[in-house]
């Protein structure tokens, strides 16, 4: 029943809490298809995301699939790795399941793109209001709608499209898993010459202000507007990882890359945020999880765009095909297109959580050129296990390597 200071409860198909790339991908793919959608932000429209607004070949072909115009976006045609004294500079390859190039696209007009297409498809946007699950009184673990801002929304299905876990994610018992890696980031915006650059730029070599080797990359995205996206990304398998000061690493980078890419000042202070690379659950009766909120980052490169669209358009597609299964059929696909390329991506974390392998592996990842073009593929999120090829191959057998190597490699991680 309504409480008295609550408006008469409404009625949607979908309600998703979040308009980020995930939220917005769910309610295009929603509201295109005829379902009734209400998407909730906490945040005003036009918000920041902390982000490194690097778009992948695959990224690219998501937006693609959900029909958004790109011209806005600074294409850009491949990615330049740095290892110490060695740089391979490659082309994005051409192959028949992704575009031939990627994007850097601010996530303030990113973000806007999509959420303004999810409202000309017809989905009901409402800014500045956290949403939060109503639970079934006579069935606790169901979400049978939203409570936002005195409104009560009943919906078949409820997305959390949350990004990384907080209030909602601790509702629903969906928060990352304990002893599994995640990553934390941190980024800036300046001012460059070269900000018409087609490449993205990484530095695998990162070294925090004790010479420990840091699992992860400094990147510079160049925006193609005047700036560059200029930001630092590390995992959580490093030694010392919870005394890593984000800020002196970020600082650290800049001072390697500010001749090369002359740059001016930082246009904003380095804003940080967190990278979730698991949930314990992603599904419920009435619920599932799209995008960070699912945690689905890709750990060998912090990717988490493309799978936020991915997985948003995957969630309305089962939605509208049968709604009384899509929690369940969700669970089952978004797993079987991931799950085991990300496990591998965490083991491999681990793996490079040992500063002596990450020193040796990283010599060897640029050491040739058609070597660097595996480490490209990986990097781009151009491989997965089904990928023919030298790079599909690398990656089953280091799938399988890593699977029986996983107990030690954890339990030999130096401890943070
Ligand atoms: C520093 C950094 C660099 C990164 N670089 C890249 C990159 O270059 N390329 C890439 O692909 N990925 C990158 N990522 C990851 C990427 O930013 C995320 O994977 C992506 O934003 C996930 O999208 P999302 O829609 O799931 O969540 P988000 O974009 O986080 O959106 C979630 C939204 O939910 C809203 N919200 C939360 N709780 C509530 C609530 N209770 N009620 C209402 N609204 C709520 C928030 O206000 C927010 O707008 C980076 C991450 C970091 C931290």
């Amino acid at each position: 029943m309504d409480s008295p200071t609550m408006k008469p409860a409404e009625r949607v198909d979908i309600a998703v809490i979040g308009a980020g790339p995930a939220g917005a991908a769910t309610a295009i793919a929603a509201a295109r298809g005829g379902a009734t959608v209400m998407v909730f932000d906490k945040a005003p429209y036009g918000r920041d995301k902390v982000c490194g607004d690097g778009l992948t070949p695959r990224a690219v072909g998501a937006l693609n699939d959900l029909g958004i115009d790109i011209e806005d976006a600074h294409l850009v045609r491949g990615l330049r790795m740095i290892a110490g004294e060695t740089t391979r500079e490659l082309d994005w390859p051409a192959t028949a399941r992704f575009p031939d190039h990627g994007a850097v696209w601010p996530r303030r007009r990113l973000d806007a793109a999509l959420i303004d297409a999810a409202g000309e498809a017809g989905a009901e946007l409402v800014w500045e209001t956290e949403a939060l699950p109503i639970m079934d009184d006579r069935q606790p673990d169901r979400v049978i709608g939203i409570q936002a801002g005195g409104r009560r929304i009943l919906a078949d299905l409820v997305v959390v499209a949350a990004g990384a876990p907080g209030k909602v994610a601790r509702m629903l018992g969906a928060d990352r898993v304990e002893n599994e890696p995640f990553g934390l980031a941190i980024r800036t915006y300046a001012e460059s010459p070269r900000h018409g650059d087609r490449h993205l730029e990484a530095c695998l070599t990162l070294k925090d202000e004790f010479g420990t080797a840091v699992p992860g990359y400094g990147w510079m995205f160049p925006a193609g507007d005047g700036t560059v996206n200029i930001g630092v990304g590390a995992l959580s398998t490093m030694k010392g990882f919870k005394k890593l000061n984000l800020n002196k690493l970020i600082a650290a980078y800049r001072g390697i890359v500010e001749d090369p890419w002359m740059l001016g000042p930082n246009l904003e202070r380095p804003r940080a945020w967190r990278l979730p690379m698991t949930a314990q659950r992603r599904h419920g009766h009435g619920w599932l999880a799209v995008g960070d909120a699912a945690g689905l980052i890709n750990p060998m490169n912090g990717e988490g765009i493309d799978y936020g669209l991915e997985s948003g358009m995957l969630a309305s597609e089962l939605f509208l095909a049968n709604p009384a299964t899509a929690t369940n059929r969700y669970d089952i696909e978004v797993g079987e297109r991931f799950d085991s390329f990300l496990r591998t991506g965490r083991r491999f974390s681990f793996l490079i959580g040992h500063p002596w392998i990450l020193r040796s592996g990283l010599k060897m990842a640029v050491g040739t050129q058609a070597i660097a073009g595996i480490t490209l593929s990986v990097m781009g999120n151009l491989v997965d296990s089904e990928t023919p090829g030298a790079a599909g191959f690398v990656l089953k057998a280091a799938d399988r390597t890593l699977a029986t190597a996983d107990p030690v490699l954890r339990k030999t991680r130096a401890a943070a």
